[in-house]
């Protein structure tokens, strides 16, 4: 892996003074996704955060699935949970499920009972949220909150046996109905879920509560500092409660962070899984996605998706990230790496008339213009070649200076050509070109007689590899750009997806899922690897090159 950054950012202070004033010995950090779904770029950020400050500190990281909601959860989400985080360069110290702790949990609630911290409430969910009360008035206690210790014992045991339908009681922690902070108006701990939970299998039917499991979960594998987005910011005081009540010898702290939002896109499992499950992608890993999967099929790499999270640091206040940002850093990571190359999208014959029929002759091209270490490479010309449909216009605006009828340009690596004649169908659109070569200027001979402006690409066409070319635009564009108040499957865009058929290069039909290119002029991309094999091709664009390519002036 490449060097971590030094920069720092106020979590990072924290642990510097933890470790300082022997708070803690060891940092102990862990990333708790809930199964529910497939990550996104935004757990990326989490991901890098917790297992580089543990790295830089020496210390370790829990991968802990939060799997106290059993019918959300899958254990698909599981495998592909790891296989992501493994993917982004991480190794977890200890794979952790909270379903583990479900008895320890049981009998820490037992223990709150015991000291009169919890009760059992017979209140409907409608009914304890009348009483709940509101920012400025106070909530009502519960008819539950005066039992005794010893009718809360029975009826929760009798809970976890089964006695009671779902929803008919829960468990609630004895705090403050009058709490300025509602979080800790006597929040529930447990809910009877009648339901199969993929690892317990049916050996529960109460479940803890994220605001009861998080904070023991963090105890019991000795958690130093349990990082969280800022919507948990007021859940801090009862995560204390929970920790100090419940008796837990180690005593985690947790501190919040901005959740990373980005430009054009939907970043909640919730919102992605309705995507895949309504057919609006073909799956999680959809190259449109901003799942971890679907940036890994898109063409991104852990590299470029580390270094954007280090870029955009740890913030305290909420911010949206523009999506051209995680673009720059695909493009700088791949910029020296990957093959320059050749490829017509939208394929238009190109016969050089004075170049002698059935010769092939091979021309050199360098693999990457900024990295000689590619090396160079052989490419076939002969008299029929492919170019792009739009570097040809038979009446051209002024300042076009690709192929017209009488204009001369540039074959990128070859020679210059010179459009004599636009063949025509019945229909009047053009279906190729009749041109001539100069000989005399064939690329890296010295040529310097003349100038041309157009510098265009080809493909020679009895070797040309057909291919599919994806090219995608955001899938969901925001609300700024599409009038308020829309949900986001209304702010779908249409034009997400675009398939060209057209060439590559002879030298790429070897090219397998997750090989990279740049292609000239069109950008970077990546071979799809569930598209691709058994003689077919299809390349994912991952981003166009940097300066959008302006027609005028190639
Ligand atoms: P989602 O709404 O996508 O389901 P979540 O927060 O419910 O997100 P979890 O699986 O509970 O998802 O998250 C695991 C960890 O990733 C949590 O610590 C959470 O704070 C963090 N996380 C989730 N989304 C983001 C985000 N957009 N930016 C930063 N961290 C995130
Ligand atoms: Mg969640």
């Amino acid at each position: 892996m490449e060097n971590k950054s030094s920069s720092s950012n106020f979590i990072k202070n924290i642990v510097m003074e933890d470790l300082k004033s022997g708070r803690v010995q060891e940092v102990v950090t862990r990333f708790p996704p809930e199964p529910n779904g497939y990550l996104h770029i935004g757990h990326a950020k989490s991901i890098c955060l917790n297992f580089e400050l543990a790295e830089e500190f020496k210390g370790k990281t829990n991968l802990r699935f939060d799997d106290t909601n059993p019918v959300k959860e899958d254990t698909e989400y599981v495998e592909a949970i790891q296989e992501d985080v493994r993917w982004l360069g991480f190794d977890w110290d200890e794979l952790r499920f909270a379903s583990d702790y479900f008895e320890e949990l049981y009998n820490r609630a037992v223990l709150l009972i015991r000291k009169g911290k919890a009760y059992v409430c017979d209140l409907t969910a409608d009914e304890m949220r009348e009483m709940r009360g509101t920012l400025t008035e106070p909530g009502k206690e519960s008819p539950g909150r005066n039992r005794s210790v010893e009718e809360n014992l029975d009826l929760f045991a009798r809970m976890r046996a089964g006695e009671f339908k779902d929803g008919e009681r829960v468990l609630r922690a004895k705090i403050d109905m009058g709490s300025p902070n509602i979080t800790m108006r006597d929040p529930v701990l447990y809910r009877i879920s009648h339901s199969h939970h993929h690892r317990t299998g049916d050996a529960w039917c109460i479940y803890p509560m994220y605001d009861y499991a998080h904070p023991l979960s963090d105890a019991i594998e000795g958690i130093s500092h349990s990082v969280c987005t800022l919507e948990f910011e007021d859940h801090r005081p009862l995560y204390d409660w929970a920790i100090a009540e419940c008796e837990m010898e180690s005593t985690p702290r947790q501190y919040e962070f901005a959740r990373l939002n980005i430009t054009n896109t939907v970043m909640s499992k919730r919102y992605l899984k309705q995507l895949v499950d309504e057919g609006v992608v073909d799956g999680w890993d959809d190259p449109r996605m901003p799942t971890i999967s679907g940036m890994r099929r898109r063409g991104y790499t852990p590299e470029a998706i580390r270094a954007f999270c280090r870029e955009i640091g740890v913030a305290k206040s909420n911010s949206v990230v523009d999506e051209r940002n995680l673009e720059h850093f695909i493009r700088e990571d791949l910029k020296l790496k990957a093959l320059r190359t050749m490829a017509v999208l939208r394929p238009l014959k190109v016969v050089i008339t004075n170049y002698p029929e059935g010769q092939t002759e091979l021309l050199e091209a360098e693999n990457n213009a900024e990295n000689e270490e590619m090396g160079i490479r052989q490419i076939p010309f002969s008299r029929e070649i492919y170019i792009e449909r739009d570097d040809f216009m038979e009446n051209p605006p002024s300042k076009y200076f690709r192929l017209f009828p009488g204009n001369e340009v540039r074959l990128k690596h070859a020679y210059f050509i010179t459009c004599q004649e636009a063949v025509k169908d019945e229909n009047g659109e053009v279906v190729e070109l009749r041109c001539t070569y100069d000989p005399k200027t064939k690329s890296g001979s010295g040529f310097s007689e003349r100038k041309v402006k157009g510098t265009i690409h080809w493909v020679e066409a009895s070797q040309a590899v057909p291919a599919d070319f994806r090219l995608y635009e955001p899938l969901i564009l925001d609300e700024a750009s599409q009038g308020s108040d829309k949900s986001f499957l209304e702010r779908i865009n249409p034009n997400s997806l675009q398939v060209e058929q057209g060439y590559v290069e002879p030298n790429m039909k070897d090219a397998v899922g997750g090989d990279k290119f740049q292609f000239f002029r069109h950008g970077y991309f990546s071979v799809d690897s569930k598209d691709s094999g058994g003689g077919k091709l299809a390349f994912n664009r991952i981003v166009s090159l940097k300066s959008s390519f302006d027609p005028t002036k190639a």
